[in-house]
């Protein structure tokens, strides 16, 4: 396995735009959907919705979602490069986010409802999507990525934003003070 977790610096940089799709961005992609699925091998109660090139230490704008978010048999992945948030709409929601980059912490992050994204296939073709639901959320999670941020920045200093999952698979606060406030991993520049 070699998902990047935080603090490393790899995390956190502005990655490069892909301009011509070459045999190294298709092995990146491979790479991704591979470590994908490896990942959730060994993650019984969570499904590899998604995934960041830099999450891999590639400094390159790219991202694979997964077909069908529900449902951990199918195994297809779309790649998307150089997306770009076009437009965010509607209220800002709530919800539960996880990152293979930030083990074991899940968070209720602030986003908006919808998010109109651009981009490119692997193909070269331009696409348009027009996201709402978790798919939104999962695509501004993913975008933020290449931009060095994380869904913790959103949550930074919120004290009952942060969980982790039990035994059972179920999300239980944390107690922010003594697991999060001080924990270089998450935020190394904090005291
Ligand atoms: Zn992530």
């Amino acid at each position: 396995m070699n998902i990047v977790t935080t603090p490393d610096p790899r995390l956190r940089v502005k990655c490069k735009k892909v301009n011509r799709v070459d045999d190294e961005i298709h092995e990146i992609v491979k790479n991704m959907v591979q470590n994908c699925l490896d990942w959730e091998k060994e993650h019984k109660f969570e499904i590899s919705a998604a995934l960041a090139a830099p999450q891999l230490g590639y400094d390159r704008r790219i991202i694979v979602v997964r077909d069908d978010m529900d449902n951990k048999e199918n195994a297809n992945f779309v790649p998307l490069l150089n997306p770009e948030v076009i437009k965010t709409e509607g209220k800002t929601l709530y919800d539960f986010e996880g990152c293979l980059s930030v083990p074991s912490v899940y968070g209720k992050v602030p986003r908006p409802a919808k998010a109109r994204i651009k981009a490119q296939t692997i193909d070269g073709q331009e696409v348009r999507i027009k996201a709402d639901g978790f798919l939104a959320r999962t695509l501004l999670h993913e975008i933020d990525h290449l931009n060095g941020i994380l869904f913790i920045d959103h949550i930074k200093g919120q004290k009952d934003a942060f969980y982790r999952l039990d035994n059972k698979g179920d999300l239980v606060p944390v107690d922010y003070e003594k697991e999060i406030a001080h924990n270089k991993d998450l935020f190394p520049d904090e005291d």
